[in-house]
């Protein structure tokens, strides 16, 4: 300690020099404090704490103490000293403070202590720190040891266990007490029985401090359990032993961890059977044994739930979840042997068996009899919880070893893509289930180089937007809806049919259906000037009217292209309004607010028909042409149809009849509703603007 002259001063003044060098041999860290509670001297425990410490006032501003830490709650040591100093008590002392010192940067537990001491005859205050960081430390490593799962044990240098942990208690079916009175080596003799002579585990254990190997247990409930033991042993310096440690870890505990790890990383969570990951193992083990003398013959199912997604968002995921769950245990219960069952995403399973014949046309059949089978299982009422729903399902068969698929093409993940594009086409024709085949490969190939195409594509250059007239019972064209062509340099002209579902999967329908918006309001707007009645639909995509930012892009087209939106319809699919139903239901109401029309495309094809209408502020209903098209000869569309017109007279709507191909068709619809707009190759196929405009706009100009 260096000391100031004003210190020594001080000391001197104690000329108790007796006392402080007591001070110096305690091992508290101590301060020696006026009766106005100024410090005066630290004693050398205390310089060794704080080596930067001075005796002097300006020690307690770099030394903060608090009753909590967490939130910084001071405890206020004037105070408690000046309380101290008025009281009787000659000795105070506080619970566990903690105490931070500016320049440290952590901090310590202690107590503090006061004493009133009288040093030649002047009262002094003594204050005592007590550091509890060690046995913070301590306990919290004792807790360590105690909470484990393992078993641990420590002996004395006699060998008597005298701190087992609860794990170990447990194992042993012995309690504390019993334990203390055992050495460990009686431990041993008692319930472990070793793959090795037992000599030889000791004489490792004394030669080498350690010893580790697999055991059985037999413990005093005369369970018996496979483990694995470690013993070490502590000597000091000079080679006496102080203490052995044991470690005693249940090997059916290990292999349980180990198997809960492999279930989480090979199992799918919700329904327990195998996931993606372990799905592909198995496809390339089947792979690898290819050419290897067996020509077994596999085959892939892969099973998807038809309308999951509306399922999973009427009803939500809980009960989505829930069908998953009965679905996976049909499925597993379906296929015995050899086979594996997983579920990859969502609603999809698959299921891989080893074909009993190396014949391919009898595989072929067997697969074909396995695939109705299995969707006789699956295709049904599903009694849940809450709700019973009926669930269905559609089936992609891959079959391999394949001979037209060159080797190199030969992978897990391929498998699974044949047998999605056969699931694809499975739906897509209703079959409940489609055989990968060659024709499907190439149309996957038309598929990705369309894909390829979109990405490339130059909308100016290669887009165009046509337009087809809607005609009153008049034959008058008294609107017109806006449908996209794609002209492409080398692929030729692709239909919408083909390249909207696939530019709404990846997302370039919102570039292109933003591009159709501005050239549709622009368009509307000239005609608008020509005729103020002219009405303009544009279709709107369900993936770019989900668009976080879709108001916001026709708010800011509104102002750019400055239409009233009031002479333009938007065509909603019903779609639309069930995936988010509230947020859809927000945006319409905003649409609306604006001051456009909305439509609903495509009307009758949807699933929740009629529970939004009441909701919805819509203008119209356009009736689906695949009611139309038969409306003649097939008395159920055309109750259909009666029964869409008398829903669009009660909500007051506009009703609009599309592909409406026959003069018999109109006057079947005319019939029924005086004021429905007719759609179809009747009046006019789609044609650009300007000769849409010569046809109808120009010449009802001359000839109104
Ligand atoms: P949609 O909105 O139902 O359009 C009506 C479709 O029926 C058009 O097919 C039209 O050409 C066709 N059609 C019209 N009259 C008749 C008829 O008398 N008989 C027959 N058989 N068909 C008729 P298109 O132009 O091939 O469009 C197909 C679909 O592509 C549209 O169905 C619409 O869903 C979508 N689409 C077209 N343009 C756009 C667009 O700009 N944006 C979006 N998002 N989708 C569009
Ligand atoms: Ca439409
Ligand atoms: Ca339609």
């Amino acid at each position: 300690m260096q000391k100031s002259e004003k210190e020594s001063s001080e000391l001197q003044n104690l000329s108790s020099i007796d006392a402080l060098n007591l001070f110096n041999r305690l091992d508290k860290a101590v301060v020696l404090l006026t009766e106005h509670g100024e410090p005066i001297f630290f004693n050398q425990l205390f310089i060794e704490y704080f080596p930067e410490a001075e005796a002097n006032e300006s020690f307690f501003k770099n030394v903060h103490f608090y009753t909590q830490k967490r939130n910084q709650k001071n405890f206020m040591l004037r105070e408690w000293i000046d309380s101290f100093k008025s009281s009787k008590q000659t000795r105070l002392s506080t619970e566990q403070i903690w105490l931070k010192y500016t320049y440290l940067n952590k901090y310590i537990p202690i107590t503090l202590k006061i004493n009133k001491i009288t040093l030649e005859r002047k009262l002094q205050l003594l204050l005592t720190i007590e550091d509890h960081s060690l046995e913070r430390e301590y306990y919290a490593q004792s807790k360590l040891v105690a909470e484990h799962f393992a078993g641990q044990f420590i002996t004395d240098g006699n060998g008597f266990i005298t701190q087992p942990n609860t794990a170990f208690c447990d194992y042993t079916s012995l309690s504390k007490d019993q334990l203390s009175k055992l050495n460990y080596i009686n431990w041993l003799k008692k319930q472990v029985s070793f793959e090795m002579p037992f000599d030889l585990v000791m004489s490792t254990l004394l030669q080498s401090h350690h010893w580790t190997g697999n055991v059985t247990v037999f413990n005093e409930e005369e369970a018996t359990f496979k483990a694995i033991l470690s013993l070490s042993m502590l000597v000091d310096p000079k080679n006496n032993i102080e203490h052995f440690i044991g470690v005693l870890q249940d090997l059916t505990d290990i292999k349980q961890a180990e198997k809960e790890i492999d279930q989480l990383s090979n199992f799918d969570v919700l329904t327990g059977l195998a996931n993606r990951t372990s799905l592909n193992q198995h496809l390339k083990q089947t792979l690898s044994l290819k050419g290897k003398g067996h020509e077994s013959i596999y085959c892939f199912f892969l099973l998807g739930l038809n309308e999951f997604d509306i399922i999973n968002d009427t009803y939500g995921s809980k009960v989505g979840d829930e069908l998953l769950v009965q679905v996976a245990n049909k499925i597993d219960q379906f296929v015995i042997g050899s086979s594996i069952t997983a579920r990859l995403d969502g609603s999809h399973f698959a299921v891989l068996i080893k074909m009993g014949t190396e014949e391919k046309s009898i595989a072929g059949s067997d697969a074909s009899q396995q695939a109705f089978k299995l969707l006789e299982e699956i295709n049904g009422k599903y009694k849940l919880s809450k709700h019973s729903l009926h669930a269905s399902a559609s089936v992609g068969v891959c079959l391999y070893p394949f001979d037209e698929i060159e080797e190199s093409e030969f992978s897990a993940e391929q498998i699974i893509n044949f047998a999605s594009m056969a699931l694809y086409k499975a739906r897509k024709q209703q079959d409940h289930f489609y055989f990968f085949d060659q024709s499907l490969k190439e149309s996957a190939f038309k598929y990705l180089e369309l894909i390829e195409a979109l990405n490339h594509s130059e909308l100016d250059n290669e887009f165009q937007i046509y337009f087809q007239g809607q005609a009153n019972k008049d034959c008058k064209i008294v609107s017109a809806e806006t449908l996209i062509r794609w002209f492409h340099p080398v692929l030729g002209i692709i239909p919408p049919s083909k390249f909207i579902p696939i530019a709404e999967k990846g997302r370039q329908i919102i570039k292109i259906g933003l591009w159709v918006l501005h050239k549709a309001f622009l368009q509307a707007k000239a005609w608008y000037k020509l005729n103020p009645d002219f009405r303009v639909s544009i279709n709107i995509s369900p993936v770019q009217f989900h668009e976080q930012s879709f108001i916001e892009i026709i708010i800011g087209l509104i102002k750019f292209t400055q239409i009233k939106p009031h002479y333009i319809t938007l065509e909603l699919t019903e779609g639309v309004l069930i995936k988010n139903s509230n947020l859809a239901m927000q945006k319409i109401q905003h649409l609306v607010s604006l001051g456009f029309e909305v439509s609903i495309d495509d009307f009758g094809t949807g699933y929740s028909s009629l529970s939004y209408l009441q909701k919805l502020p819509i203008h119209e209903l356009k009736i689906d042409q695949s009611f139309i098209a038969h409306l003649n000869d097939n008395p159920d569309d055309d109750a259909i149809v009666e029964s869409i017109i008398q829903l669009a007279h009660n909500k007051n709507l506009k009703i609009v009849a599309e592909g409406v191909e026959t003069k018999q068709q109109a006057e079947r619809l005319i019939e029924k509703s005086p004021d429905i707009l007719l759609q179809g190759y009747l009046y006019s196929k789609p044609v650009p603007a300007e000769e849409f405009e010569a046809k109808f706009l120009r010449r009802h100009l001359t000839t109104d």
